[in-house]
């Protein structure tokens, strides 16, 4: 059973070479290729064009690993679907819905859990089991699409886990989802978001692959940051930042940096006058969202702190927006509901794997 390779991880290419292995003509592939990516059938039986023969033998060597919905949670205010999917060993990930004017966008979770320890973030409470393999960040998409019954139009990386601590499978993952013979989702519409992880900046910069990239910033103060964010003892603001800069120019696309405003932690005019420095002409947006509560801490933002924060670095000639919160409802902060699952019944599982 666990020999069986797990198909929705496959490139075209890939899948060409395993099926030329298996004795079938190439154009074979496409056609499974298209049942998956395209028609999002996720049952050998029911691919009708494909011979009765060759739907066995694909029985025989691979899987589909079919992601369940163990929660759902649909927020009243602004129809935004948080899930709760459970995995095929049993570990948990979220992943959000969110309706917008253009269409829909997809939030999705690189990893079940995570190593950086963020303090303001519930993902890093729950700990870190795994990284997710293609097939699971795909996956997270294409279930979501059914039961919702509609097709997404932009996926951000900003679920549980550090995108950039799971590199070949996140890149994996976004040709596919790119692929002109599959989903065929421009990567224009896709944002990774990174905690900053300084030479995966420079490795995705070569890849030039289109997307934008969110910084998670969070402080341009680097004793704040590294208490907030412990990824800054490795990679400090100085270097994040020169990193940025060659991302910016190899790529030729615009940077993002999220900003959460904590009270007495990172919004004060001084903080504001200081990141203005620090990004000063560079081609880049700040994006600044109201800290969302987290049960385990005590962070808050108050009720105009990120507007006066916006209009602090408005004056010093940054543009910066306040992100509109959505499924405030439903905690549709990430890392929630895996920690409540977490706290249930996963508990030990979780210990275990974090002392590797
Ligand atoms: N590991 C990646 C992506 C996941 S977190 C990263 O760090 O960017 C996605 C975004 O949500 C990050 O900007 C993160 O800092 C932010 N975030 C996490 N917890 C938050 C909270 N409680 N309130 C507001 N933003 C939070």
């Amino acid at each position: 059973m666990e020999s069986k390779t797990d198909i929705l991880s496959l490139s075209l290419e890939e899948l060409e070479e395993h099926l030329a292995g298996m004795g079938e003509k190439k154009f074979r592939a496409k056609q499974v290729f298209q049942w998956l990516h395209v028609k999002k059938v996720f049952d050998f039986e029911k691919m009708t064009d494909i011979s009765v023969q060759l739907r066995r033998l694909l029985e025989e060597y691979f899987c589909i690993n079919r992601l369940f919905a163990e929660k759902k949670l649909e927020s009243s205010i602004d129809n935004t679907v948080k899930y709760l999917y459970r995995l095929h060993d049993g570990n948990y990930v979220e992943t959000v819905l969110m309706e917008y004017s253009y269409g829909h966008s997809i939030c999705v979770s690189t990893q079940v859990g995570c190593k950086m320890g963020c303090r303001f973030c519930a993902s890093a409470i729950a700990g870190y089991v795994r990284s997710l393999t293609p097939s699971e960040i795909l996956m997270q998409i294409y279930e979501t699409e059914h039961d919702a019954g509609l097709r997404v139009s932009g996926v951000v990386l900003m679920g549980i886990g550090e995108p950039l601590d799971n590199f070949d499978n996140v890149v994996k993952f976004l040709r596919l989802v790119s692929d002109k013979n599959g989903n065929d989702l421009s990567l224009r519409h896709v944002t990774l978001s990174t905690c900053g992880i300084v030479p995966e900046i420079y490795r995705l910069a070569k890849l030039r692959l289109g997307l934008t990239l969110s910084v998670s910033l969070h402080s341009p103060d680097n004793i704040r940051r590294s208490e907030i964010m412990p990824v800054n003892r490795a990679y400090n603001i100085d270097r994040l930042i020169t990193a940025c800069k060659d991302y910016i120019s190899a790529t030729g696309r615009r940077i993002t940096f999220e900003y959460a405003v904590i009270e007495g932690v990172n919004s004060s005019r001084e903080d504001a006058d200081r990141l203005a420095d620090l990004i000063r002409g560079m081609n880049c947006h700040v994006n600044l969202i109201p800290v969302n509560k987290v049960k385990e801490r005590d962070y808050h933002t108050g009720k105009n702190t990120a507007a006066e924060f916006a209009g602090y670095l408005g004056k010093r000639g940054i543009n910066a927006t306040v992100r509109r919160t959505l499924g405030s409802d439903i905690e549709a902060a990430c890392g929630q509901l895996r920690r409540d699952a977490a706290e249930k019944k996963e508990v030990r599982n979780i210990e275990i794997q974090v002392r590797n």
